[in-house]
């Protein structure tokens, strides 16, 4: 596609914390997992790195096995064994690492969230990279997410490089600038990096604090760097960058956004298994079936069928823009709405707050608050809501804008970061027509919230076949992985003929 470059048949490997949906706790998961099928779609070879956590998904994988080579990885001054699992999941070839380590660093019955959280993902970068070093492929990208694997990018270039380890190219996604992996920096030394060479400001020196930053590693580290959307890759070049602006700046030639794609064979309406009717834009029947029968599902009740359905999909924290959300709920009661909310929180005074809020509507015909993770209920809410609300403080990318979409249920949104890439407003007419898919607000308040809901309101009570082609409209838009995985393919393509330019040259 007009790169002369163009090299195909790349040997890419993620090395990630997440990968939907065997092991999945937000949207990285699925990029993960969407990403890594598009790109293996376009005929490169594609593997992923995981933990064997004791709490994935195992009825996700299949051929699970343990393989018959143990690997030596190094921790903390010594040598620890590591069983390699392998398996299938979602047609892709994914290792497992098992660290035979006391601190039992993967069986913890959660994810993150662990006191020593910091040890555990520079163990896994550590092993993960050992595994690649031994298995003796030529690798021509490491793509890691998130500072849970950024330790790969300065491990890569100061351990393995230097070991002749050295074809592959290291990418670095950042999906969200809030968690960038800080502590006292002596305890980089665990996964085997030298304290003295990286405690630096232009190094991996933390921009504010005497820490060790691994997010700021990863950007400085790493040959490629990108973050989930065009807009917050803006943003985070100023307050967004959580104190990671100036580092960004600095980098920012080899700093791209690139809008995160969904799984469209995961969310599809017409196929969708957890749905109690399939249903498409040019047949819309089978969505109010699904209305109805969600309804009676949650004990909704309603004597007008066409009584709009408002739902909300997401974790419980300070970045969804949680006092907007209990204000959604009041003011969709108010215009004579129902609300849906699924969420949990990692955060317990929050989803007790939540809890306390459910109890209050207990009764209520019109609102249902769930707040647990549950990946059927989910499909079906989004299947079912005729609008989906998004109140973001901030939002990296979004992808439950993206999935309401390709099911009907039109956005109302904050304008910030990926959700300003993916949703336009219907009533700007600055935004072509074809362009404008939902409802969005600016401002962080609840004035602003409540205008933005009475528009969407007013629009399907009272023009009810203006918002049904807009229903049609939102559900064809492109939103599969095929594109974005085209400009990270063009991204890894210039940086291994780069990579081999110069390995020419020498
Ligand atoms: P984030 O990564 O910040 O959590 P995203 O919008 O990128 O937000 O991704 C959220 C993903 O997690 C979506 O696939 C959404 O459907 C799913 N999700 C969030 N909360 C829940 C829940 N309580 N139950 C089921 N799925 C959920």
């Amino acid at each position: 596609s007009g790169n002369r470059h163009a090299i195909s048949g790349l040997h890419i490997v993620h090395i990630a914390a997440e990968m939907a949906p065997v092991a999945k706790v937000g949207g990285l998961a699925d990029v993960v997992a969407g990403l890594s099928k598009a790109l293996r779609n376009k005929g490169h070879s594609v593997e992923i790195i995981l933990p064997k956590y004791d709490c994935m998904q195992h009825d996700q994988i299949t051929n699970f096995k343990v393989l018959d080579v143990v690997i030596q990885s190094y921790f903390d001054g010594n040598l620890f064994s590591n069983n390699v699992w392998t398996g299938t999941v979602e047609g892709l070839p994914v290792y497992f690492i098992e660290p035979q380590h006391p601190s039992k660093f993967f069986w913890r019955a959660q994810y993150y969230g662990e006191h020593d959280d910091f040890k555990r993902y520079s163990y896994f970068s550590r092993a993960a990279l050992e595994l690649l070093y031994q298995s003796g492929k030529k690798i021509d990208m490491i793509h890691c997410h998130d500072w849970q694997t950024a330790f790969v990018a300065p491990l890569y270039w100061d351990i393995y490089a230097t070991r002749g380890f050295n074809s592959a190219r290291i990418c670095f996604t950042c999906h969200n600038f809030e968690y960038q992996g800080t502590a006292p920096a002596p305890d980089l030394s665990y996964c085997g990096l030298d304290v003295e060479q990286l405690d630096r400001p232009d190094r991996m020196q933390d921009n504010a604090h005497g820490r060790i930053n691994v997010a700021k590693g990863g950007i400085v580290y790493s040959n490629i760097v990108t973050t989930v959307s065009p807009t917050y890759a803006l943003e985070v070049r100023s307050e967004g960058g959580h104190g990671l602006q100036d580092t960004l700046k600095m980098h920012s030639r080899k700093f791209v956004g690139i809008l995160n794609g969904i799984d469209t064979e995961i969310w599809n309406p017409s196929t969708d298994r957890f749905l109690a009717v399939q249903y498409s834009a040019t047949d819309l029947q089978g969505k109010a079936a699904n209305k109805a029968f969600l309804r009676k599902q949650l004990g909704l009740y309603s004597e007008d069928t066409s009584q709009p359905l408002v739902g909300c999909i997401t974790r419980l924290v300070p970045q969804k823009g949680l006092h907007l959300i209990r204000h959604a709920i009041h003011k969709t009661s108010e215009l004579g709405g129902q609300f849906v909310l699924l969420g949990s929180s990692p955060v317990p005074h929050i989803q007790s707050e939540f809890e306390g809020v459910a109890d209050q509507f207990q009764k209520n015909n019109n609102i249902r608050l769930i707040l647990k993770y549950d990946e059927a209920l989910s499909h079906c809410i989004y299947a079912a809501s005729d609008m989906f609300i998004i109140p973001s403080m901030f939002e990296p990318c979004g992808l439950t804008q993206m999935i309401a979409m390709r099911y009907g249920s039109v956005p109302i949104v904050r304008k910030t970061g990926g959700l300003s890439d993916s949703v336009f407003d219907f009533d700007d007419e600055t935004i072509p027509i074809e362009l404008q898919n939902g409802f969005t607000f600016d401002r962080a308040d609840e004035q602003d919230l409540s205008g933005c809901l009475e528009r969407a309101f007013s629009y399907y009570s009272r023009k009810p076949m203006v918002w049904k082609q807009l229903v049609q409209k939102d559900m064809q838009i492109d939103f599969s992985w095929d594109s974005p995985a085209s400009q990270y393919e063009n991204l890894y393509q210039s940086a291994v003929a780069q990579a081999r330019g110069a390995a020419q040259a020498s």
